[in-house]
């Protein structure tokens, strides 16, 4: 595990510092389909907008603005990394493994699955951060059920 925990931290310190994606996707006008959410944990006060454009049934964009701590900024920074281009359905199987892996008390996750995303695994020993890593991936969750010509979804994510 000590492999994992060095990565960790790399990429928590890399992402934390040097954030990807993190910009604003304007509304569309090209027949695509633009949507953003909000997200806020108020354990923390990470704050959250992500957004997302769909075309096809593949997330074509993926980005985010919001301000909060290092794990909660690595968490949504390679969210958008490791997403963006994918198809809709595909987005829904990672998503689903991460948040598993996140909340589960006993599931071994699929490190293959989840690719670098797996060293998020270890936050689950401390319960307290457990909601920054999450956050953008309920937001994410939000989107991804708005898709398909359902509309801007109009709950902000509130995690308790
Ligand atoms: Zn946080």
């Amino acid at each position: 595990m000590s492999d994992l925990r060095d990565l960790y931290q790399q990429l928590v310190l890399d992402h934390g510092r040097h954030p990807r994606n993190k910009r604003v996707i304007h509304e569309c006008n090209d027949g695509a389909e633009c949507r953003h959410t909000e997200g806020y944990n108020p354990l923390c006060g990470d704050k959250l907008t992500l957004y997302a454009k769909a075309r096809d049934g593949v997330i074509e964009d993926l980005s985010f603005e919001g301000e909060g701590c290092a794990i909660f900024t690595a968490s949504t920074s390679m969210l958008t990394e490791v997403l963006k281009g994918r198809k809709v359905e595909e987005i829904r199987g990672i998503l689903d493994e991460f948040i598993e892996m996140l909340t589960s008390g006993e599931k071994t996750p699929d490190p293959e699955g989840l690719g670098k995303l797996a060293v998020f695994g270890g936050v689950k020993d401390f319960p307290t951060r457990v909601k920054c890593a999450t956050l953008p991936w309920r937001a994410l969750e939000v989107i991804l059920e708005s898709v398909d010509g359902k509309g801007q979804p109009d709950q902000p994510i509130r995690t308790e």
